[in-house]
């Protein structure tokens, strides 16, 4: 019965994030990541609803849409190396792995990196937690080919553009290889104001920006915990 429900949200989640124009492969990426084990105890179909939802010490899990949309804009590619700011339950950075990718997670309250680091190493060990300030990227695994914020700010902090990969040379007749994306909420950080969700890209000049969605997030606080 338990896993009839579970089945049917997740069918219903599957829905919807192609109704938002999410890419079936992503779709999948989400979807083979089990949400339930990122979610604080309680009903594991409710954990498959689209909505985020609290994990304690003032914080959330992403919503999913957000989570797909998030993912998609970054383009991760198997063997990319991607930096996630603000771990919270570790949900993002599991489907940046599930997608190939070698994530280090950087969250500043310790006890929310403990937690996800113990769910982690169950479900998604190519990822690595760390404790400190995203703000400041985390410059000794850098340049990275994605970096993925969740937690909203004013400005986008100087060193995230830094440490994002700048595109490779071209190749006889091809394209060069695409520069690091940044996928980053900007604008006023506060649950009354949505801020806008950008995408990023480092080019060969400079880099150009995109507006994605208008999202909801906590704020990227500057500073340790
Ligand atoms: N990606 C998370 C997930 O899938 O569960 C959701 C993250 S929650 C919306 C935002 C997180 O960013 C919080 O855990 C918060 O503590 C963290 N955070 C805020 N400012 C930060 C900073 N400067 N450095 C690292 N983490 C930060």
């Amino acid at each position: 019965m338990g896993g009839d429900r579970l089945e049917r949200a997740r069918a219903a989640l599957r829905a919807t994030l192609l109704a938002h124009g999410v890419t079936p492969a992503v779709v999948d990426t989400l979807l083979s990541v089990p949400r339930e084990r990122f979610v604080p105890d309680g009903d594991p179909a409710g954990a498959w609803q689209d909505r985020a939802m609290a994990i304690g010490h003032d914080q959330t899990i992403s919503q999913p849409t957000v989570v797909a949309v998030m993912t998609q804009a970054a383009a991760v590619q198997p063997g990319d190396v991607v930096l996630d700011v603000g771990t919270g339950s570790g949900y993002q950075a599991a489907v940046l792995a599930a997608a190939g990718a070698t994530v280090h997670s950087i969250e500043r309250i310790p006890a929310l990196a403990a937690r996800a680091r113990r769910t982690l190493a169950e479900v998604a060990p190519a990822v690595t937690v760390h404790v400190g300030d995203g703000t400041k990227g985390l410059p000794g695994y850098a340049p990275y080919d994605a970096i993925v914020v969740a937690a909203a700010t004013r400005t986008i902090p100087p060193a995230l553009l830094e440490q994002l990969r700048p595109p490779g040379p071209e190749g006889a007749g091809e394209a060069a290889p695409r520069g690091g994306r940044l996928v980053i909420p900007v604008g006023e950080p506060s649950w009354l104001h949505a801020q806008r969700l950008l995408l990023v890209e480092r080019t060969a000049d400079g880099f150009t920006q995109q507006h994605l969605l208008d999202v909801l997030f906590v704020p990227l606080v500057g500073g340790p915990a």
